[in-house]
């Protein structure tokens, strides 16, 4: 499997609560390499643009709150296979539904305050990467 870039975002309810260090540990533990990572704190309409694939869905509005009520850290992650890998380590959307081990099992306290985002294919992560990160700050 080819190495690959994936867009990963710590959300505010991580942040909140302290969480950046234990997520990070199961990105690196899973063979994931952080490289690139920023804080930040998004306006509702950064957020909205970055969301705006859901923008029909009843949840939008309250997601785009959410992702703007607090910092953020914002992260490319590489690795073999890193799009799919990384969506294995964040677990389901629903962390009902994620499996034990998950930084979403472990952490998350809803459906929509479920502590992180990562890319779901090659064109959204190169897309999604773009968005927060000039070349120049991708240093490998
Ligand atoms: N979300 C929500 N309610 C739902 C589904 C999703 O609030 O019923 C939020 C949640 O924060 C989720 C985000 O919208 O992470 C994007 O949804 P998506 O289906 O893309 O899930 P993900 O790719 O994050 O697992
Ligand atoms: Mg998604």
């Amino acid at each position: 499997m080819a190495t690959e870039r994936t867009l990963s975002i710590i959300k505010p309810d991580a942040t909140k609560r302290n969480l950046t260090g234990k997520i990070n540990a199961k990105f690196e533990d899973a063979g994931l390499r952080i490289v690139a990572q920023k804080r930040i704190h998004l306006t509702p309409a950064q957020a909205g643009k970055f969301y705006e694939v859901h923008a029909e869905r009843p949840f939008y509005g309250e997601l785009c709150e959410f992702m703007a009520s607090g910092p953020v850290v914002v992260q490319v992650l590489e690795g073999e296979g890193a799009i799919a890998k990384n969506r294995e380590v964040m677990g389901a959307t629903n962390p009902k539904d994620a499996a034990p081990g998950t930084v979403r099992a472990d952490f998350a306290e809803s459906v929509g305050e479920n502590s992180v985002h990562g890319s779901d294919a090659p064109e959204t992560a190169k897309e999604e990467i773009a968005y927060f990160f000039a070349g120049l700050e991708l240093v490998g």
